[in-house]
């Protein structure tokens, strides 16, 4: 039904596509599971410039990172933010012993692994049949379609219906690749897209699909720097948020003996923290580790107390 469009995808892809990324050229399921984890919040080029490699090169199978601690872990994946990703990534490896299964409803039953990245690791790892589903993807099917709100629902049946079945790998990767560089969110370049011909959205592809407005709430929190002459105090965090990182102490209101150095403000998806620092070198409690600079920076901290930290530091400087 579709097979001068996916001859057309296929030609694009070998002229135009991503080939070299290394998580296409690689059969070790590991490392393509991997390499979805990285890419579920973050852009492909930080990925690849400054996580990917590292991360294999410290814990080289699945096998030797579900042995790993996860303080080692959290420390490779300090920086890439959204640290539940990194957690589930060590609890898959242990549960799996190191070795993944193939099927869509088993990589479901693991921590972390929801219904895209089961496919994209079925399809990528395991050359399975099956569309895969990202933001790209998303984006050019609902213009495609010319859908504004489509449901998830619509979305996959779509995509099962629309995916190559003799080619599914390339297939993949070519939607992947079209979603990333000619129809983008602003300004696709449709003129340049091997799907044009089917495309009903095409004469105003940016009214597909239509976005939900997110009203994100700002979170105001006092952070205590406490100090032991040139260290600093910190805690293990062990709520939901940020658990098993390392981090400065909260409280309600500063002592009076403690002065403002500045401000730091840091964007989660759900909200904005904006944390007001203080210094104090009042008794700090007793739950509290101190260490200096270079120690700080070999122990996992979220991105928001670097900033503090950087904060601290340059107030010393001044
Ligand atoms: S023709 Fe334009 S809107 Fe349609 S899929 Fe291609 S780039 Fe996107």
């Amino acid at each position: 039904m579709y097979r001068d469009l996916h001859r057309n995808i296929r030609r694009w892809y070998a002229a135009h596509g991503r080939l070299d990324l290394p998580w296409r050229n690689t059969e070790d399921a590991y490392r393509i599971y991997l390499s979805e984890v990285m890419l579920q919040q973050t852009q492909v080029s930080t990925v690849l410039e400054r996580y990917y490699f590292p991360f294999l090169k410290r814990f080289p199978t699945l096998e030797a990172l579900g042995k790993a601690p996860l303080e080692a872990v959290l420390k490779a994946w300090e920086g890439l933010g959204y640290y539940t990703r990194a957690k589930n990534l060590h609890k898959t490896a242990q549960l799996t012993g190191g070795t993944l299964p193939e099927s869509i409803d088993a990589l479901m039953q693991l921590p972390g692994i929801g219904k895209n990245t089961a496919h994209a690791v079925a399809a990528f790892a395991f050359r399975q049949t099956v569309p895969v589903m990202e933001a790209n993807v998303r984006r050019i099917l609902a213009r495609l379609y010319a859908l504004e709100r489509p449901t998830e629902k619509k979305l996959w049946e779509l995509a099962y219906d629309l995916v190559d079945k003799e080619n599914p790998f390339e297939y993949n990767q070519a939607m992947m690749d079209i979603g990333a560089m000619l129809c983008t969110p602003k300004a696709p370049k449709c003129d340049l897209c091997p799907l044009q011909k089917i495309c009903r959205g095409k004469n105003d592809p940016e009214r597909y699909p239509q976005k939900r407005k997110k009203t994100v709430p700002t979170k105001s929190v006092t952070v205590l720097l406490y100090k032991q002459g040139e260290k600093l105090g910190l805690y293990k965090r062990d709520g939901k948020f940020l658990h098993g990182l390392w981090g400065f102490p909260e409280c309600d209101a500063p002592p009076d003996s403690a002065h403002l150095i500045g401000s730091v403000t840091h964007a989660y998806t759900h909200f904005k923290l904006s944390c007001d620092i203080y210094v104090s070198e009042e008794t700090a409690p007793s739950d509290l580790t101190f260490f200096n600079v270079s120690e700080i920076c070999k122990i996992p901290i979220s991105k928001v107390d670097e900033k503090i930290l950087r904060c601290h530091l340059n107030m010393k400087k001044a």
